[in-house]
């Protein structure tokens, strides 16, 4: 029988087979709770804890299986998928694989705004956001889709210039190539397919969002503890940025109290500094692995 996105229970997911976001997509679901056997030989993974399979794909793939039903969920760049234009709906963003499409030239070429990229001849692995961008600004190139080493067109005189992801900007630099506009941010999404889903798959990807949303929220935040004199508390509580009231409880000493509470991982260094001056001690941080409010 034909598997379509409204019948059955198992949830199937699509993430890249090998590549860039391979082993970070697999570390979000095992830190998830999701157990599967060894991942690097397979197409098609049973979860072994959860209703859900996974099927290893080229990412390029990705958004269009989603799209048709042959995947419920997909992990994958949203460059991919904007690049893709599949009818599909972003759940979550996602920290990770974050990346920027960018145009580029050669440093010392003539090639410095947008408008000098008129009537010269781009290689790109995306067309579709690369024309987008240009006709948006009124540009008028000659593009050339190639799929892989776009930044060494350039040198091989196959283009004036090319539209690639970047994200350091060392490849560009190593050869001889200046970023000059930004035509898309991206990070790894989790995308679902807009086909109908059974109330089954409904309820399994409201369970799989929670624990995403508890992974993430534990990611971006710390546990800390502290001990820290009766007289200091007021101050302290009114350092700590904690989503809650912190808790504080009495120690053997009479005149102290250990104060713990979860804080953003961001204002970690500032808080502890401030902490200190308010006379706390004995500071400790511990990562959290995964937290519901
Ligand atoms: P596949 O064989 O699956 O088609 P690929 O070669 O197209 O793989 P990768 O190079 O593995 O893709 O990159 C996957 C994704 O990683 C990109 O689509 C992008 O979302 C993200 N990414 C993050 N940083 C970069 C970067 N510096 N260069 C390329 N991709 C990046
Ligand atoms: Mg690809």
């Amino acid at each position: 029988m034909e598997r379509t996105a409204d019948s059955g229970t198992s949830l199937r997911i699509a993430i890249q087979k090998d590549g860039r976001l391979t082993e970070k997509t697999i570390d979000l679901l095992e830190g998830i709770g999701l157990r599967f056997d060894n991942y690097k030989r397979s197409l098609m993974l049973q979860c072994r804890n959860f209703d859900v399979e996974l099927l290893l794909i080229r990412d390029d793939d990705i958004p269009e299986y989603v799209q048709d039903g042959v995947c419920d969920l997909g992990f994958v760049g949203g460059n991919v998928t904007a690049e893709t234009g599949a009818d599909v709906s972003v759940l979550h963003g996602l920290d990770f694989g974050i990346c920027r499409l960018s145009l580029a030239a050669p440093k010392d070429g003539d090639i410095k705004t947008v408008k000098d990229f008129e009537g010269k001849t781009i290689a790109t692995s995306y067309p579709n956001l690369t024309q987008s961008y240009l006709k948006k600004n009124g540009v008028n190139a000659n593009i050339v889709t190639i799929s892989g080493a776009v930044e060494i067109a350039p040198r091989l005189e196959v283009a004036d210039a090319i539209c690639d992801l970047v994200s350091t900007g060392n490849t560009l630099k190593a050869n001889g190539l200046e970023e000059l506009e930004v035509i898309f941010e991206s990070e790894t999404e989790l995308i679902q397919t807009n086909k109908t889903l059974s109330p089954g798959k409904q309820k399994l990807i409201e369970k799989f969002m929670q624990r995403i949303d508890g992974h993430q929220q534990a990611e971006r935040s710390r546990y800390i503890m502290m001990n820290a004199p009766r007289s200091a508390v007021p101050d302290i509580k009114d350092i700590i940025p904690s989503l809650k009231s912190p808790t504080v409880m009495p120690l053997a000493d009479e005149e102290m109290a250990a104060v713990h509470t979860v804080i953003p991982i961001e204002q970690f260094w500032e808080v502890m500094e401030k902490l200190k001056a308010a006379g706390a001690s004995g500071i400790v941080i511990l990562p959290i692995e995964s937290m519901i409010l």
